[in-house]
């Protein structure tokens, strides 16, 4: 039951407040989202940014609204460059196998793919053309080195975004690193000139109209919007961190050039946080989603975790949330599975049906105010609870159930955590890394317990049915405690016996 289209208030950075999302000037919302800098594995603060990407792309979708969605991949850059050196690698030979990996967890975590996923390398000339322009109007300055910068004393508007008051910016006091001090105002790099490495070793560049050399960070994503975008879209979204210096630079460039606004709307996933701290990698408190995996942790469980605070609100990892979590998903999954079952009396509970209908509304509404996915799953649970105790006191309606099951379909196009994957992904990720030479980094029980195939479990679980049917039901009990101790739940039901992985 899809209560009426809603429309979706979404908080705007650029405005500070909270205004209707719709696409202007094309039938389909063009939004971009800036992508990974696959220089090592993403960990989960990373995928927490991605994964509210993904409700805000699923939700206005399933409101009737088609996106073009364009995820850049950053291929190249200050620490993609040095860790490729230090590898004694090519760049692209260096990244594929973390891009490669990225589009695998993307995949594990049921993140749906952009229309588009360009990478930077592939878009050098848009970004020198870009530079140009800018160039033209002196915007854009070439220093001694052959390096370019941006002029940020031209473009008055800096600071509209991260709402930085920068008085008396310093007419060409530059910066030539991506990443920069969060209060600095200051002509930042275009267009690096080639440099040598630590070994004497030329640092990669292209032979351009600029100079040899490599872009900058913020000119890759500017460029790629404009090139797929135009010069004005609709959304813009990115981690919180990426305001500044990042898309504030992105804005300069874009708006400069083009004369026209950039983005309209700005979206900003604030951060996962361990103990306080934001995850990430220099402070060294990240988990990769792979590192979970192997603790035994669920891709759907993980999944959900992140989901579970809304977008605009930190949140703190902890292992007790994940079992949570991992608890959540086994209770929607076997009332999913009990719904789907029927054998419920004819026509309908009406007190159910208002829990229904009430949790259908409830759940489109929360997400229309700014995706709250909290509220809205909270809705779903209340739904769950209402139907679950119906269905005890055997009052629960065949009805019900087709309404109930509508719903779990419209939930389940946004938070998509209903199907179970979890066992094979878990195999995947332990097959990967046993490949990798990490194989003892997974917990003894999960190798134990992976290590048994479906079709094992399977003539395990018959040979018990039959045991039973025989009357051995010592031998029927040996399998029941064996099949335990692998992690392996089993349910008798009426239509037969069905078995999960725990
Ligand atoms: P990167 O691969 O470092 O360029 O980051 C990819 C995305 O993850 C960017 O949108 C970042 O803003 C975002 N991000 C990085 N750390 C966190 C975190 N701890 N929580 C949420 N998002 C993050
Ligand atoms: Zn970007």
């Amino acid at each position: 039951m899809v209560s009426a289209v809603a429309s979706l208030e979404l908080f705007n950075t650029l405005s500070g407040k909270l205004e209707t999302l719709e696409p202007v000037g094309a039938p389909a919302l063009r939004m971009y989202a800036c992508g990974p800098t696959v220089y090592d594995y993403g960990h989960i603060g990373n995928f927490r940014t991605f994964l509210h990407v993904d409700v805000l792309r699923r939700f206005l979708r399933q409101q009737g609204m088609a996106v073009e969605h364009v995820m850049n991949v950053t291929d190249v850059d200050d620490k993609i460059i040095r860790n490729a050196l230090a590898a004694g690698k090519g760049i692209s030979d260096y990244t594929a196998r973390y891009e490669k990996a990225f589009f695998e967890d993307m995949d594990s975590l049921g993140i749906e793919r952009p229309e588009h996923l360009p990478r930077a390398t592939e878009h050098i000339p848009e970004m020198v053309t870009l530079i140009e322009r800018l160039a033209a109007k002196d915007i854009a300055y070439r220093t001694e080195d052959g390096s370019w910068y941006f002029r940020i004393a031209r473009f008055p508007d800096y600071g509209k975004l991260s709402k930085k008051d920068f008085d008396g910016i310093e007419d060409g006091a530059r910066v030539d690193v991506d990443e920069y001090e969060k209060d600095a105002a200051r002509d930042f790099a275009l267009w690096k000139a080639v440099k040598t490495g630590p070994d004497g070793v030329p640092e990669p560049s292209w032979q351009t109209a600029l100079g040899a050399g490599r872009p900058g960070w913020h000119i890759e994503c500017s460029a790629m919007a404009t090139s797929l975008l135009g010069e004005s879209f609709d959304l813009h979204a990115g981690g919180e961190d990426l305001m500044f210096p990042h898309h504030e630079n992105e804005i300069a460039q874009s708006e400069s050039a083009s004369g026209h606004t950039f983005a309209r709307h700005w979206m900003h996933v604030r951060f996962l946080l361990v103990e306080g701290k934001k995850m990430s990698k220099s402070e060294g408190n990240f988990y990769t989603l792979r590192d979970l995996l192997l603790k035994g942790h669920r891709a759907s469980a993980i999944r959900y975790l992140l989901l579970s605070v809304p977008y605009r609100h930190q949140m703190n990892f902890t292992f007790e949330a994940l079992s949570a979590a991992t608890n959540a998903i086994d209770r929607l999954r076997t009332f999913h599975a009990r719904i789907l079952r029927g054998g419920f009396v004819a026509g309908a509970n009406e007190a159910v049906r208002a829990a229904t209908a009430k949790a259908a509304a409830e759940f489109t509404a929360a997400l229309a105010n700014d995706l709250n996915t909290a509220e809205a799953a909270a809705a779903i649970s209340e739904m769950v609870r209402a139907a679950n105790s119906s269905a005890d006191a055997g009052t629960l309606g065949a009805e019900n159930a087709d309404e109930i099951l509508r719903v779990l379909t419209t939930f389940d196009g946004v938070f998509a955590v209903l199907v179970d994957r979890d066992a094979e992904l878990t195999k995947a990720a332990l097959v990967w890394a046993q490949a990798e030479g990490r194989g003892d980094e997974a917990s003894a029980e999960l190798v134990a317990r992976m290590g048994q195939s479906d079709a094992e479990i399977d003539a395990l679980v018959a040979e018990r049915t039959q045991a039973k049917k025989t009357r051995n039901f010592a031998r029927a009990d040996a399998i029941r405690v064996e099949l335990t101790a692998k992690g392996i739940v089993i349910e008798d039901a009426k239509d037969g016996v069905r078995w999960k992985r725990k």
